[in-house]
């Protein structure tokens, strides 16, 4: 176990920069989920990590080490893939005692770790098999028993559930997250899914663009979001945007098409620079309600605004209303089954306290 700290690091292939300056510390023991869209660097962070790439500027440290320019092999990290990487031609327990006899551990040793790794992984009735032999969730689990035997100081896993089918992914999500927990080890866990990073990371480190944008726990990311890249990345469905005008009128207000919200006076400090200017704004579904119809909870201050029934998403647990307000839709989440009739004019109450307003042009969040 040991803290891993990035220090600017920048990545250049020819002239393209895959990955621009980032600073990132993943504290001992720590799990932490590098999240974003394809392209955004995340494997090339997690291969300099390892050693498999090295950083065109900047340090990478393990504890007090550095070790920017050590190969993977000097490290003690392990890597779990998405394509599994087992070998065919190797036995489960091969496979498994495979990093231990290239450390030359003794033969006791070894059966002791790999029967050790098979339990954690609950694949002791698998030792004798070959890959061949087995399911995609055995084969992964296969690999997270290689990568857990030697007891790593790092933990590395690029997108290791995306193979696997939904209802696996979302067992394995669950029985990796218990595992590192019950190992401490620290791990460094890429993914573009943000519903894995929500549920398995102590922190998420959301990137695009080969920048890093924001990293801290999943609520503090998801609840308040720091730009719109970020907020609308992370939930579905997606938040919703609306354009609108900061407005002083009786009070502060953001007003757009076929919408007014009156905004409580302590808004005023944090706006005061974007009065009269065009904003974004931004509403989770499940931070609006429809009047009559359901209640938002906990929710101290609201404002409601004019809305027509335009689709309904039945899911069965929840109901997606996609609502007409001028010329936008929007969608609000409401717990339940809630069949609304198609043209029905609605009140939509909305959660001040969970409102969004972005800068237009830097697209940085103001509140
Ligand atoms: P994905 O989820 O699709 O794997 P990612 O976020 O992991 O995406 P990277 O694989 O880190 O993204 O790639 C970041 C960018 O760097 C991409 O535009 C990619 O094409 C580019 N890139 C990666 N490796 C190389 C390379 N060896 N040579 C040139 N460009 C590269």
């Amino acid at each position: 176990m040991v803290e891993v700290k990035l220090d600017r690091i920048t990545k250049r292939f020819g002239s393209f920069e895959a990955v621009k300056e980032l600073s990132l510390k993943i504290d001992n023991g720590e799990f932490l989920v590098l999240l974003g869209p394809s392209g955004c660097g995340k494997t090339t962070t997690l291969r300099m990590i390892s050693g498999l790439e090295t950083p065109t500027e900047g340090r990478i440290y393990f504890g007090d080490r550095d070790v920017t320019y050590l190969p993977p092999k000097d490290r003690n990290i392990s890597m779990v893939f998405q394509s599994y990487a087992v070998w065919p031609h190797m036995k489960v327990f091969d496979n498994i005692a495979f990093p231990l006899k290239v450390k030359k551990y003794p033969e006791d040793e070894i059966r002791r770790r790999v029967k050790w790794a098979a339990e954690l992984l609950q694949i002791e009735e698998l030792l004798d098999r070959y890959p061949g032999q087995l399911s995609g969730g055995q084969r992964q689990r296969v690999a997270v028993a290689r990568a857990i035997v030697v007891e790593p100081d790092v933990l590395l896993m690029d997108e290791p559930l995306s193979n696997l089918d939904a209802k696996l992914r979302v067992a394995m999500r669950a029985e990796i997250k218990k595992l590192q927990t019950k190992l401490k080890v620290t791990t460094i866990y890429v993914t573009h899914d943000q519903v894995e990073a929500m549920t398995m990371g102590d922190r998420i480190a959301v990137m695009n663009q080969g920048r890093l944008l924001q990293v801290g726990p999943p609520t503090e990311v998801y609840l308040k979001p720091n730009s719109l890249f970020v907020a609308t990345f992370i939930g579905a469905p997606e938040m919703n945007i609306l354009d609108a005008s900061l407005v002083e009128n009786e009070g502060i207000a953001l007003e757009g098409d076929g919408f007014r919200i009156p905004l409580p006076e302590d808004f005023r400090d944090i706006l005061l620079d974007y009065l009269g200017k065009d904003v974004l704004v931004g509403i989770r579904p499940e931070h609006m309600t429809v009047k009559g119809v359901s209640t938002l909870e906990h929710v101290t201050r609201s404002v409601e605004i004019d809305g027509v029934v335009d689709f309904i998403e039945a899911l069965g647990t929840d109901t997606i209303v996609h609502a007409k307000v001028g010329g936008s839709i929007i969608k609000i989440k409401l717990p339940g089954h809630i069949p609304l009739p198609i043209g029905e004019k609605i009140k939509i109450e909305v959660d001040l306290d969970n409102l969004h307003i972005f800068d237009k042009t830097t697209e940085k969040a103001i509140i």
